[in-house]
């Protein structure tokens, strides 16, 4: 007997007949004589259209009750799968974020878990029932419901998998696994048989939506190895794991992120100092930059440019607004009409020319870059939005032969 983690995805719970079809999964593993804790995310597109009934009340409204109004998605769906469940003759008992063990910091909309309390679980699956818990929620120090940040029901199965040592943790899915580029967008993308965490990190922080960058990294941390899989079709899936032992590729994907904009600061004096103060001041709020790029000084003076994600646009702006001393009378730039295209392999460390075969398939493609970072194993340009599905089919011909099985 093991304890299997099963997670399921909003679409893989979106109606009557895919309930259904989730319930049938969770029971042949149960039935098969495992311990059995599920993690559901709300249904289709509820978290956006609960987004958007806010939005229509209250343009900017505060994030505890934001917190309140989106735990609810996962209240349904857990309810709504736990009746299904029941409907089979099996034992099944729902449990809330909080009724779960989840407690987690006070940021709400971006909680981190601190702890998972998984008594309550555990005295469920002691009475032989399937446990099914709201995934993407937690309760914080001052009982209060916090949300983990979008994507979050995927770090939930994975907190659950390492607070009680399960022997698996399965992301079910609306697709086969990890592919070398979103199977729904590229042509030819090829289903990835394994992946260590290192890479599937660095493709979920880039845009790779399948799996949430947080619960890779739990996973990397606690040892828990991940399975990848599809809720519709019954084949295997991508094992995420420390190493793998497939032939390595150079590139094992290519990915697109559009949630990010350019903010660039011009003729800032040419000394010491001035890096600092500027990332010091958007360190504090807690944005995170990413691509960096500062121009050779001229006449005493540079510019620097760089990225932060879309949503922190607006306050990186008003941040570097007229009330920064330094800056005053300076012209500060943003540029929302940008996408960051990135390659990521541990293959291209000790492959030199990787990155002039990804500059070559976007001058190919006809396709300026505008900026460039490159770590030991991904390379990220910027380019224009327009620009970025096609350069994102550029790249990855170039390095993913059409015929490859893996
Ligand atoms: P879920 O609702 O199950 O959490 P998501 O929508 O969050 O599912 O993630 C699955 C989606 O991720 C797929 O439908 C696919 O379009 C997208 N995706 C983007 N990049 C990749 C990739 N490299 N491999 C697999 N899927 C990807
Ligand atoms: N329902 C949440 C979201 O849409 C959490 C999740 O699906 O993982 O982001
Ligand atoms: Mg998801």
């Amino acid at each position: 007997m093991a304890l299997i983690v099963q997670k399921f995805g909003g679409s893989s719970v979106a109606d009557a007949d895919r309930l259904r079809n989730v319930a049938s999964i969770i029971a042949e593993t149960y039935r098969a004589g495992n311990d059995v804790v599920v993690v559901v995310s709300a249904q289709g597109d509820t978290t956006d259209d609960l987004i958007a009934k806010a939005k229509e009340l209250n343009e900017s409204p505060s994030r505890r009750e934001m917190d309140v109004l989106l735990s609810a998605g996962e209240q349904m769906s857990c309810a709504l799968l736990a009746i299904t469940i029941e409907k089979m003759g099996l034992p099944v008992c729902s449990l809330l974020g909080w009724q779960a063990g989840f407690q987690t910091t006070s940021a709400y909309g971006i909680a981190r878990i601190k702890n998972v309390k998984a008594d309550r679980i555990r005295i469920e699956l002691d009475k032989k029932n399937i446990v099914v818990v709201a995934g993407f929620q937690g309760i914080c120090k001052y009982d209060d419901i916090t949300t983990l940040g979008r994507g979050g029901s995927d770090t939930s199965a994975v907190a659950i998998a390492a607070a009680m040592h399960a022997d698996r943790c399965q992301i079910y899915t609306d697709v086969e696994g990890v592919y070398t580029a979103d199977p729904r967008k590229i042509k030819g993308a090829v289903k990835l048989s394994e992946i260590t965490y290192d890479e599937m990190l660095e493709l979920a922080t880039l845009g790779a939506q399948v799996l949430n960058n947080r619960s890779v990294e739990m996973a990397k941390k606690y040892g828990v190895v991940l399975e990848v899989l599809s809720s519709m079709k019954r084949v295997p899936g991508t094992i995420v794991k420390e190493v793998v032992s497939v032939e390595k590729m150079l590139v094992r994907g290519v990915t697109k992120d559009v949630n990010v904009a350019r903010i660039s600061v011009l003729g800032v004096p040419d000394v010491p100092g001035i890096a600092f103060k500027i990332f010091s001041k958007i360190a504090a709020k807690n944005i995170n930059v990413d691509i960096i790029l500062q121009s050779v000084g001229r006449d005493g003076t540079k510019d620097i440019a760089f990225t932060v994600s879309r949503d922190h646009a607006q306050t990186a702006m008003e941040l570097l607004g007229d009330s920064f001393e330094l800056l005053r009378g300076k012209t500060v730039l943003c540029d929302t009409d940008v996408a960051k295209i990135s390659i990521v392999g541990a293959g291209m460390e000790t492959h030199p020319g990787t990155a002039a075969k990804m500059f070559e398939a976007l001058y190919e493609a006809d396709i300026n870059i505008q900026m460039i970072a490159t770590s030991e194993i991904k390379i990220s340009v910027l380019i224009d939005a327009k620009d970025a599905d096609r350069a994102v089919d550029s790249v990855h011909r170039a390095f993913v032969p059409e015929d490859l099985v893996l």
